[in-house]
C-alpha cells in the first residue's frame, strides 16, 4: 500500500492551544521522517490570558509528554485541585463538592451511593461529600497522590488535577516542542491562501510578506478562528438559548495564607465567580449573562468579593457557548477556542484540546485526508462538546434559586434530551447512567444532582440485600475510615515542600 505522508504541518497559534499541538505532536510524530513542524504566533495580539483550572485526565497528557511532575507545578505556579466547591448554587448559603475520585466503596457489585441512599431512608444523616476522601482532604487542605500499593485503602483513589498560571503552561510547553523540532515564527497572519479547485489551504501570509506553506493546518488561533472559521467559513452552533452566560471578567489577587486544593465557584444574581489559588497568586474571574448584568455591575461584584489585593486591571472577555460545526474541514483541523468553547464552570477547555490531539494523533492523516477519517473527527467531537455542555446546565437548570431573572430563566429552561433523561432516572430510581465513554463520569453527575438538590426516587434493590443494621454499621463504618485517612495526609504546603514543587517564596504575591 503506498499513500502520500504529510510533509509540513502548521499550526497558527501560540495560545495555551497551540503549544499544547505543537508538543503533543512533535513528541509522537516528531521523529516522522521529512516532517516539519512549525509553529507561527503574534506577541502582539497575545493569548487569551485565562485558563487555570484543570481537570484529571490532564495527567495523561502530561505522562505523554514525559514531564516530571514536581517540576512542573513549580515551573507553573500549580497547586493540586481535588474537585470543586460549588457555593450558593442550589440555594444561598448551601455548598457541595464536585471530587475526583470515587464515593465510599462498592460493595454487593452495588455502587456506594444506593447504600448511601438506604442508609439516608433509614435515618442516617451524612452527606455525600462525607464519603469523598477529595472532598474531606480538599476541605481540610490536605494532599498526597494516589497510594497504589494498598488497593483495599481510600489512599489508592485519590484523582487529582492542578491549577496553575496557563501563561507559563504555555511557555513550558514551548520549551519542550522547540526542544523537539518545531520551528517558531513570530508574524502576524494577515492572508490565508487557498486552493483554487480544492479550497484546500496552502499557506499564509504574515505582516512583513513572508509566506509559509503547508499540507495540514491547525488553527489555535483563538476565539478568531482565522483558517477553519473565517477562511473556510465553517459555522457555529450556538448554545447561549442552554448556557446564557457570555461574558467574563477576570483579576488576579494576592494570597492570603494557605489554601484548600480546591476551586471555588460561587453563584451570584447573574452568573457565578471563580477562586482559583495558585502558589503565587489567586486567579479570580466573574462569569455573567450579558442580557441579565452590565459589565459595570459585574466588575463591581468581583471587586468587592477579592480576598486579597487586586494584581492588575480587571479583564473583559466576551465569548458565546458552542463549537464549530465541524472541528476539522478540508486540511485544517481546530484546537481550542478557534474549534469552540465551553464556559470555564467544570474546567474542560484545556481538556478539549488535550483531547482533540489524542483523537488527531489517532487518526492522523496523509495527504489523501479522507473523509471517513475527518467524519469520525468530527462526530467524536461533536459528542464529546454535547455531553460537557449537557453536564453543564445541569448546574443551571437544577436549582432553587428564585431570587433573580437570571436563576428563574436558568431554573425554568427546557434542557436538553440528554439531560432530560439523566434527571427522569435519578428522580425515578436515584440511578446514574454514563453514556458511551463520556467525559463525566458516574460520580460527577452523581455529586451534581444530589448536590443541586435533585431528590433520588430509590435505590437499588440489591442495596437491600444487606440488612438495615448491617447498612447503616458499614455505611458509617467508611464514614470513618474517610475522615481517619484525611486526619493522616499531610497538608498540601507540606506535600509541595517535601516534593521540591513549592515555587521561590520570593515570587509568592502576599498581602
Ligand atoms: P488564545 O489563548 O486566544 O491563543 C490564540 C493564539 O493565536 C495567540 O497566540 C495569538 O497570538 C494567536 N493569533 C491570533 N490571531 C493571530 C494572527 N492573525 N496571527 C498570528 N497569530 C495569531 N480553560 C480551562 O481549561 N480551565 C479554565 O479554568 C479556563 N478558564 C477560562 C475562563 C475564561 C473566561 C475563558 C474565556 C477561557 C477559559 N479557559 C479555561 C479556556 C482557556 O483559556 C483556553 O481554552 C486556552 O487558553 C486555549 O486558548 P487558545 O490557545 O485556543 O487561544
Amino acid at each position: 500500500m503506498s499513500y502520500e505522508p504529510i510533509r509540513k504541518i502548521v499550526i497558527v497559534g501560540g495560545g495555551t492551544a497551540g503549544w499544547m499541538a505543537a508538543a503533543g505532536l512533535s513528541k509522537v510524530m516528531g521523529d516522522y521522517p521529512g516532517l516539519e513542524i512549525g509553529l507561527v504566533e503574534s506577541e502582539a495580539i497575545g493569548t487569551v490570558g485565562v485558563g487555570e483550572a484543570t481537570i484529571p485526565q490532564i495527567t495523561a497528557f502530561n505522562n505523554l509528554l514525559q514531564i516530571d511532575e514536581n517540576e512542573f507545578v513549580r515551573e507553573t505556579c500549580a497547586t493540586y485541585k481535588l474537585g470543586i466547591e460549588f457555593v450558593d448554587w442550589t440555594r444561598i448559603g448551601h455548598s457541595y463538592v464536585h471530587p475526583f475520585g470515587s464515593y465510599g466503596l462498592d460493595m454487593l457489585g452495588v455502587e456506594f451511593h444506593h447504600h448511601w441512599l438506604k442508609a439516608k431512608s433509614l435515618g442516617a444523616d451524612s452527606e455525600l461529600d462525607d464519603f469523598s476522601l477529595a472532598v474531606v482532604a480538599g476541605k481540610a487542605g490536605k494532599f498526597m497522590r494516589p497510594q497504589r500499593d494498598n488497593p483495599r485503602s481510600p489512599l489508592s483513589k485519590i484523582s487529582y488535577a492542578f491549577q496553575f498560571d496557563a501563561g507559563l503552561y504555555a511557555k513550558f510547553l514551548r520549551r519542550r516542542a522547540e526542544a523537539q523540532g518545531v520551528k517558531r515564527t513570530e508574524g502576524k497572519v494577515v492572508e490565508v491562501s487557498r486552493h483554487a479547485e480544492t479550497g484546500f489551504v496552502t499557506g499564509i501570509t504574515l505582516e512583513d510578506g513572508s509566506q509559509i506553506e503547508g499540507d495540514f493546518f491547525v488553527d489555535c488561533s483563538g476565539f478568531r478562528s482565522l483558517l477553519l472559521g473565517q477562511a473556510l467559513g465553517v459555522g457555529f452552533e450556538d448554545w447561549t438559548e442552554w448556557l446564557p452566560c457570555d461574558r467574563a471578567v477576570a483579576v488576579p489577587c494576592t494570597l492570603t495564607g494557605e489554601n484548600e486544593p480546591l476551586t471555588r465557584s460561587t453563584a451570584r444574581p447573574a452568573g457565578w465567580q471563580w477562586r482559583i489559588p495558585l502558589q503565587h497568586r489567586v486567579g479570580n474571574g466573574h462569569v455573567y449573562s450579558s442580557a441579565h448584568m452590565s459589565d459595570d455591575e459585574a466588575t463591581a461584584i468581583l471587586m468587592d468579593s477579592l480576598d486579597g489585593e487586586p494584581l492588575a486591571e480587571p479583564n473583559q472577555l466576551r465569548f458565546t457557548g458552542g463549537h464549530r460545526t465541524k472541528a476539522w474541514e478540508k486540511n485544517v483541523v481546530a484546537l481550542g477556542l478557534a474549534g469552540g468553547f465551553l464556559e470555564p464552570l467544570e474546567s474542560t477547555a484545556i481538556h478539549l484540546v488535550q483531547s482533540g490531539i489524542a483523537r488527531l494523533l489517532t487518526l492522523f492523516p496523509t495527504r489523501e485526508f479522507a473523509s471517513a477519517t475527518i467524519d469520525r473527527y468530527n462526530a467524536e467531537s461533536e459528542r464529546e462538546y454535547r455531553d460537557i455542555r449537557d453536564f453543564l446546565v445541569l448546574h443551571y437548570k437544577a436549582t432553587e434559586r428564585d431570587d433573580s431573572e437570571f436563576w428563574n430563566y436558568c431554573r425554568e429552561l427546557e434542557p436538553p434530551a440528554g439531560l432530560t433523561e439523566k434527571l427522569a432516572m435519578y428522580r425515578t430510581s436515584g440511578r446514574v447512567f454514563r453514556e458511551h465513554n463520556e467525559l463525566f463520569t458516574e460520580t460527577s453527575w452523581l455529586s451534581v444532582l444530589q448536590g443541586q438538590g435533585i431528590t433520588a426516587g430509590g435505590y437499588h434493590p440489591a442495596a437491600d440485600l444487606l440488612d438495615d443494621a448491617e447498612n447503616l454499621k458499614r455505611v458509617a463504618h467508611i464514614q470513618h475510615v474517610v475522615s481517619s485517612t484525611a486526619e493522616g495526609m499531610p497538608t498540601q504546603a507540606e506535600f509541595l515542600q517535601a516534593n521540591g514543587s513549592a515555587i521561590d517564596p520570593a515570587l509568592r504575591r502576599l498581602s
